[in-house]
């Protein structure tokens, strides 16, 4: 079965979709991307696409951040993502992938303003990223979160990842699940691709904005439930090294970590050592809304 991918304006199979060896996005990670989930749902037989127009909303902005110009609106953008997974004929979990890049051929120009801009989309099918289930193990990286000060996190430009990927290449050579970048004070900032939420007294706290991190949709997804399902308010505020290893219980939020419990860091338990009980709760309701199950929380979903 042909897979498809959307590439400069049209549908074309997967495996059309080059790019030469001198794209400028390539040699300067010069392109701005978003990820999506999409949950099948096996009773229903249908596919539902969480929060997709706040992905593209969030794109745009990083668009404008970056001097970068996307021709298409939000909806035509939506409407083109769902004709995709359509022609893919997904009945799995997937991941979607829209990517903006600096196509031009060309080495030495680095004027943002002077460059063209391509748009693609793919899809992949994607199960777990992390467990779930059990929880997982960190570490602190010994790498430093990018500051947004020398280049903006938010607009997810695909540069700033090799920040994650030394990161995450970290945490594995030490057998742990996950890594925590530090701030240059070593206050929190986030996982490699996750934020990072404590529980504490009843109360939960995530680092704020301004702590160097990707303002996660499922970060705004957990403070919204949170509160509104489960009466807990989340305090955005800086989180200190000391008062992560403290907490009752600590999850990371993420479109691929989705909400995964934290078990230890550096080798010590959080909390019991298992699942605790406000991350189970969150957990159960976003699994229900993400899957279509939640009727309530119809309005971020794209049901295919
Ligand atoms: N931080 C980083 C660095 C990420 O890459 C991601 C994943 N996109 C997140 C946080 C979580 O963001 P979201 O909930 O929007 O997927």
């Amino acid at each position: 079965m042909t897979r498809f991918a959307y590439f400069k304006n049209e549908f074309v199979p997967y495996e059309k979709a080059l790019i030469p060896i001198g794209t400028h996005a390539l040699q300067y990670g010069t392109a701005c991307f978003e990820g999506i989930r999409g949950y099948w749902n096996k009773e229903k037989v249908k596919l539902y696409v969480f929060r997709l127009k706040d992905h593209y909303k969030r794109m745009k902005k990083s668009t404008e951040t970056l001097h970068m110009k996307i021709p298409l609106d939000i909806e035509a953008l939506s409407d083109i993502t769902i004709e995709l997974i359509r022609k893919n004929k997904h009945r799995e979990n997937i991941y979607i992938r829209p990517i903006l890049y600096k196509s031009d051929d060309i080495v030495s120009r680095f004027n943002l303003d002077n460059l063209i801009d391509t748009f693609a989309i793919y899809t992949v099918p994607l199960g777990k990223h992390l467990n779930t289930d059990k929880g997982i193990s960190l570490v602190f990286s010994t790498w430093k979160r990018i500051s947004s000060k020398a280049v903006p996190p938010s607009a997810k430009p695909t540069g700033i990842y090799l920040n994650t990927c030394l990161a995450k290449t970290e945490a594995d050579s030490k057998g742990a699940d996950e890594a925590i970048l530090l701030n240059e004070d070593n206050t929190i900032a986030e996982g490699s691709a996750e934020n990072v939420f404590i529980a504490k007294n009843n109360g939960l706290y995530t680092p704020s904005e301004d702590q160097n991190i990707l303002v996660g949709i499922t970060r705004n997804t957990i403070i919204e439930l949170a509160e509104r399902e489960l009466g807990i308010k989340t305090t955005e505020k800086s989180i200190k090294k000391e008062e992560l290893q403290d907490a009752d219980e600590i999850f990371l939020t993420g479109t691929g970590a989705e909400v995964t419990p934290v078990i230890s860091i550096e080798n010590k338990k959080i909390g019991s050592g298992e699942v605790g009980i406000i991350t189970s709760n969150l957990q159960k309701l976003y699994f229900n809304i993400v899957y279509g199950n939640n009727y309530k929380y119809k309005k971020w979903l794209s049901e295919i």
